[in-house]
């Protein structure tokens, strides 16, 4: 069926009996048939010759991305059945809403047994980020299998791997749109509008990831000062002028996204002056601010990407928490956040809590987060998970 066979050292067929889909490169003994290339289909047996699974292969520690573990094509077919239950999923989850809500994540990675894909939907385009050199290969026929599935839902879709594929594999990948390339970049989420920046965006230009969490913080907003402490393009922000908050103020280091933030604050609220938004450095922002604000947002990048940098991360996450538990308003509620992946919910935990002491406030916990169900976590990998929040009272 495939070119190349990857034969697994006696024992490490167990994980693949438990459904996990990413064969370690220690965990190969030999290979057989043709040399492999980067982002090829390949076989994997365990040494006893049973069939284990079928996946991409890359060069790296993860060595092949398990796509299947029963033996198939992976052609067209393959992937519009995939794509067809990550859409019956979201639909029937409500995500897909009409003028109300038409942003969320269609294919979250391993989440959606899609291995090294991510694609999120804005109203009518689909951005798709390949992770995989195997990914990055199969995204014309992603796309014709994404059209075929969506129909007249999309008329866009737009492929963004440019810092998302591994640099080594020098694919010479480009951003392009694969169908369409026009049209309105406004989308919406729970009734609010924005505009979503694919072309030069982070990420596929928005976090639809918090969409949950920005839902609840509108509930706890009205009547409160806000800081939106790494705002991106204003998501918490409009949830809390929507929620009657008395002022909202919005604060990134990168001006683009300050200048994203404005527009979008605009197209819900044009000329409110409650809002108000500064570019510049969280560390910053938070020595020369005063004690007014009673609600603190902090979502900031991945500290750590890798686990040899975690322990910096957690220091990072003590020291920015340990700010906004200085200056919060008594009677305050802190919503904070970690997206990196390496980062456990309890080594997050365990960051904010050393902060709380050191700054001597009484703290209870209200709530804790994760990622919304177009975000979800295959219960044989559980690494999947990886945006971890808390909503704290601090009195
Ligand atoms: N909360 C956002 C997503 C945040 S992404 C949302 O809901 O969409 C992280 C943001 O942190 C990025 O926009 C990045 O520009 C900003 N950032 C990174 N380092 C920063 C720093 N030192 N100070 C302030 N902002 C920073």
């Amino acid at each position: 069926m495939t070119k190349s066979k990857f034969i697994l050292k006696p024992g490490k067929e167990d994980s693949f009996r438990r459904f996990h889909p990413w064969v370690f490169s220690g965990a190969i003994q030999r290979i057989v048939g043709d040399e492999p290339t980067e982002g090829d289909v390949v076989t994997v047996e365990d040494w006893q010759g049973n069939f284990v699974g079928v996946g991409h292969y890359q060069i790296g520690s993860i060595a092949v991305r398990i796509l299947s573990f029963t033996p198939v094509e992976i052609d067209l077919a393959f992937y519009r059945e995939r794509l067809q239950v990550a859409y019956q999923m979201r639909r029937s989850l409500g995500l897909e809403n009409g003028d109300y809500n038409n942003a969320y994540r269609l294919v979250h990675g391993e989440g959606d047994n899609l291995p090294g894909l991510i694609i999120d939907i804005y109203r009518n385009t689909a951005v798709m980020q390949a992770h995989s050199p195997g990914m990055h290969y199969a995204r014309h026929t992603l796309a014709q299998a994404l059209k075929e599935v969506m129909g007249d839902m999309i008329d866009n879709i737009y492929y963004k791997s440019e810092t998302t594929l591994p640099y080594k594999a020098a694919l010479e990948q480009e951003n392009e749109y694969l169908l369409g390339g026009v049209g309105d970049d406004t989308a919406t989420e729970n009734g609010l509008k924005f505009h979503v920046d694919w072309l030069r965006g982070q990420k596929t230009g928005f976090f639809v990831d918090q969409r949950e969490n920005r839902s609840l913080l509108e509930r706890y907003s009205r009547n409160r000062k806000v800081l939106n402490m790494f705002c991106y393009t204003g998501g918490f922000s409009f949830y809390a002028m929507r929620g009657g908050a008395e002022l909202v103020h919005s604060v990134d280091s990168s001006a683009k996204a300050i200048d994203l933030t404005c527009q979008n604050v605009e197209l819900n609220f044009p000329g409110d002056p409650r809002h108000q938004a500064f570019a510049e450095d969280a560390f910053k922002y938070l020595d020369a601010m005063g004690s007014n604000y009673d609600l603190i947002i902090l979502d900031p990048p991945a500290f750590a990407k890798h686990r040899k940098v975690l322990n910096n991360a957690l220091q990072g996450y003590r020291k920015l928490n340990a700010k906004a538990f200085e200056k919060i308003r008594p009677g305050g509620i802190l919503f904070t956040f970690s997206c990196s992946q390496v980062v456990s919910k309890e080594n997050f935990r365990l960051a904010v809590f050393t902060a709380a002491a050191q700054s001597g406030r009484k703290v209870r916990i209200l709530h804790q987060l994760t990622q919304p169900a177009d975000h979800p976590v295959n219960i044989y990998h559980p690494e999947g998970e990886y945006l971890k929040g808390l909503v704290l009272y601090v009195e």
